[in-house]
This record gives C-alpha cells, sequence and structure tokens, in this order.
C-alpha cells in the first residue's frame, strides 16, 4: 500500500514537468492525487483533508529549485508537511520515569502486542538506562497471558511479579506497587487485561487500575495494520482512560500507514515508539522522518531536492569563479547574478539586510532600481540567443529591436542593461588580468 502512494504520486509527477513556479493546477492536480492516496492508505476523511489544505497552502506559487522537476518539488513538500503532522508539537519522546518506582500502564485490545511491546519496552530500559524493571500482568482472564509475561521476563532478564490465583486486576495492582516499593525498582510495567473488542467492562477496570496504580505514563499498544480501526481505538481509550502516548506495532508489515497520520492527528497524542517484529529488540522510537519516508516510499526524493539545491548551488559559484577568475563576464553570468539577487529577496531584501543601507534601499526604490527592474532584466536576457547572451557585442539595432519586443520592453531598456553589463564586464576584464580577482575568490572560499 505503501507503494500505491508513491506510484500514484509517480505518474502524476511525471507530467509536471515543466520548470518555473508551480502553478496552482499543478498543485491541485497532484494533490487530488495524494488525496485518493491517503485515504487508501486509511487517513481518515478529515484528517486527509486538512493535510491537503495545508500542502496547498506551503506549494502553491513557490519556485522549483532548478535540477528538479516541480513534481519531485511537490513531494518534498508532501513530505516536509506529513512530519509535521506526524510529529505534532515535538513533544519529548524519552518515558517519564523519575520518581521511582514509575509506574507505566499498559493498555489496548487484546493481539494489539501489548504483552510483547511492555517485554520490550522493559529490555531497552533496563539495557539502555540501567533501570531496574518489574513486570506485572493483570490479565486475570488468561492465565496463558499472565504466564507469557513472565516467560518473557526471565528471556530478557527483568524481574516479574509472582502470579497469584483468584486475585482481581486491582489487588495485583496494589501488590505490584508494595513490591516495586519495597524491591527498590525504578519502573513497574502493569500490563492490564486486553479485549478482543472494546467494552464498558473492560474500560471501567482499566479506570480502576489507573485510579490505584498513579501511572507516570499510560501507553497505548495499537496494531498499526488495523488502520482507521486503530484511531477508532485510540480515539476510545483516550476519552475513557487518557493516554500519554502511542505505541505502534507491526511496522515491520507492509502496514498502510495511515494509521499513524490519523492517530496524531486524532486524538493529539504522540506516538511514542513503533514495533518493528517480534524479537525482543524489534522497538524503535518513533521518528516522523523516518515514517514520512516510508509513507511516502519516497525517501530519495526528499534527499535529492536537497542535494541538488545545494549542488546546483555549489556548481553554480564554482563555474562563475572560474570564469570570473579569467575575466569574463558574458549575459549568462549577469542573468545569474540577477536571479541571485531575486533570490535573495531581491534589492529591497539586499539593502534591508545591510547595517545602515535602509535609506538607501527608498533612493534606489526612487530611481527605479527596484525588483520589478530585476525581473524586466532577466526578461531581456532570457529573449537573447544563446550566441548573443555569450557574446553581447553581436546586438546589432536589429536585434535589439527583436529582444526588446520579445520582452514586451523597450529597447532604451536594453541599451541600459547592456551599459550595465559593460561596464561589469570591463571590471572582471581588469580585475582578471591583475589576478585580483583570484584573490577576491581565494579569499572568499
Ligand atoms: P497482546 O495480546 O496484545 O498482549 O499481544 P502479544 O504481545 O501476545 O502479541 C501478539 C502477536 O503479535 C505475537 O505473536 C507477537 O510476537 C506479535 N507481535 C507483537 N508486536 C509485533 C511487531 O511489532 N511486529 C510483528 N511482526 N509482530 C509483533
Amino acid at each position: 500500500m505503501f507503494e500505491s502512494l508513491s506510484e500514484r504520486l509517480g505518474s502524476v509527477f511525471d507530467r509536471l514537468t515543466k520548470q518555473g513556479a508551480l502553478s496552482e493546477a499543478d498543485v491541485e492536480t497532484a494533490l487530488r492525487e495524494v488525496r485518493t492516496a491517503l485515504l487508501e492508505a486509511d487517513v481518515s476523511l478529515p484528517v486527509a483533508r486538512d493535510f491537503i489544505k495545508a500542502v496547498k497552502v506551503r506549494a502553491t506559487g513557490q519556485a522549483v529549485t532548478k535540477s528538479v522537476t516541480p513534481g519531485q518539488q511537490v513531494v518534498k513538500i508532501v513530505h516536509d508537511e506529513l512530519v509535521r503532522f506526524l510529529a505534532g508539537d515535538g513533544e519529548p519522546d524519552a518515558l517519564k520515569i523519575d520518581n521511582p518506582p514509575a509506574t507505566i500502564l499498559m493498555v489496548g485490545l487484546q493481539g494489539s502486542g501489548k504483552t510483547t511491546t511492555t517485554a520490550k519496552l522493559a529490555k531497552r530500559l533496563k539495557d539502555k538506562n540501567g533501570k531496574r524493571v518489574l513486570l506485572a500482568s493483570l490479565d486475570t482472564n488468561r492465565p496463558a497471558a499472565m504466564e507469557q509475561l513472565a516467560i518473557l521476563g526471565t528471556q530478557i532478564g527483568v524481574d516479574s511479579l509472582p502470579i497469584v490465583k483468584g486475585e482481581t486486576a486491582v489487588q495485583i495492582a496494589k501488590r505490584a506497587k508494595t513490591q516495586a516499593n519495597l524491591g527498590g525498582y525504578d519502573v513497574l510495567f502493569l500490563d492490564t487485561a486486553g479485549r478482543l473488542h472494546i467494552d464498558e467492562v473492560l474500560m471501567d477496570e482499566v479506570q480502576a487500575v489507573r485510579d490505584i496504580a498513579q501511572p507516570r505514563e499510560t501507553l497505548l499498544v495499537v496494531d498499526g495494520l488495523t488502520g482507521q480501526d486503530a484511531v477508532n481505538v485510540a480515539t476510545e481509550f483516550n476519552a475513557k482512560v487518557g493516554i500519554s502516548g502511542v505505541v505502534l506495532t507491526r511496522m515491520d508489515g507492509d502496514g498502510r500507514g495511515g494509521a499513524a497520520l490519523s492517530m496524531r492527528a486524532v486524538t493529539g497524542k504522540p506516538i511514542r515508539f513503533v514495533g518493528l517484529g517480534e524479537k525482543m529488540d524489534a522497538l524503535e522510537t518513533f521518528e516522523a522522518e523516518r515514517v514520512a519516508g516510508r509513507i511516502l516510499g519516497m525517501g530519495d526524493i526528499v534527499a535529492l531536492v536537497e542535494k541538488a539545491r545545494e549542488t546546483f548551488e555549489a556548481e553554480q559559484a564554482e563555474r562563475m569563479a572560474k570564469r570570473f577568475a579569467k575575466g569574463l563576464f558574458n549575459m549568462n553570468d549577469l542573468k545569474m547574478q540577477l536571479e541571485q539577487m531575486m533570490k535573495m529577496g531581491g534589492m529591497q531584501g539586499l539593502m534591508g539586510m545591510l547595517p545602515g543601507m535602509g535609506g538607501m534601499a527608498q533612493k534606489a526604490e526612487a530611481a527605479g532600481f527596484n525588483d520589478k527592474m530585476l525581473k524586466r532584466q532577466i526578461a531581456l536576457i532570457n529573449s537573447m540567443t544563446k550566441k548573443e547572451r555569450a557574446n553581447p557585442d553581436l546586438l546589432a539595432a536589429s536585434r535589439k529591436k527583436r529582444i526588446a519586443a520579445g520582452a514586451g520592453l523597450d529597447v532604451a531598456e536594453l541599451n541600459r542593461l547592456l551599459k550595465q553589463h559593460k561596464q561589469m564586464a570591463d571590471m572582471m576584464k581588469k580585475m582578471g588580468k591583475g589576478g585580483m580577482m583570484k584573490q577576491a575568490i581565494k579569499q572568499m572560499m
């Protein structure tokens, strides 16, 4: 299912090959597909809707970095927004286990992987944090479940509360608290009974245990493969018991990932860990970046866009430096400089950055020296042929007329641009000859 999202996006994005800013229509088409794919990945409708809205705001009109396609750029934006949705406000993922013994209440449906996750977390706290951990199963309905936890405990070298037949869940919880206190444990895990479905009896029992146990954390374990159902379970548990976080299991399977997205958005509770297999160390802290990459199945594109941007800029700078060192400066060089200025926030932006230049910006503006002028100059250069850009000396009157008309401007403006270019080129030549440019560049690098 992860594939279907990336495939869908892939085919739409292939069609978005034209360079320049992302048009509203481009974004619209891509987002229709993203929406369908999200719904197929089991993201709930309101969440998908909110998500699309957020991406649209960010994508429309955004400039496309050279050497990636607009499609790839949209993937990057979708990815970043996924991360934002998944990570929420970025609560700390470390479990609250100060003030020993800290109780961690584990809740969830039967078969969600609750017992396994309890043992995995216990092992993690023991191995990584050097904590003394006590395990207790409260599943009075299924003696097998109690034994399962005890067996896992032995396997990972963590103590478990001795099983006493005939006790209620609340009685076991009390005994476990006492034992944790007396035994000097740092952390106590209470593995509550699961049911196949949410029912009143189950919720009442979990509430009673919660009130006795006063847990520092209440972690809900849900099966990541169950998609929308997992979200409903989380909503119910959060409303009735109050959870502090979610553990999504079976994220090693070909799950649809949509659960993760909805879970965070609907419950507002962070996903703290993900289960990635049956083994005791198959548990990782939840990282929004990784899961977003998985949902999109396009992790490399995100990296590509970032890299392309960096590489392109580095290559461009190097190429220009080499040309300048030789005293060369043609229309392509000028265009690149003008574009660089636009990128840095235009005239106003540039001058605003320089201390004491605020007033200059106004004067320059009054002299017609503004962003519009930059844009007009770029348009004029765009209207030239390759040969003309490489060698502006070719520009006889007829060519000038054609170029100005192509940019929708008059020849006088083109002449001003040519004069400006000539001054800069002459300066470059002088500096190039004297080796001054080489030195200046060396100093800059
Ligand atoms: P409980 O009824 O909620 O306590 O569920 P269990 O802990 O007994 O887990 C049920 C089954 O799911 C067991 O066979 C586990 O090994 C398996 N399981 C638990 N977590 C994961 C996981 O993250 N990935 C996979 N593939 N299997 C898991």
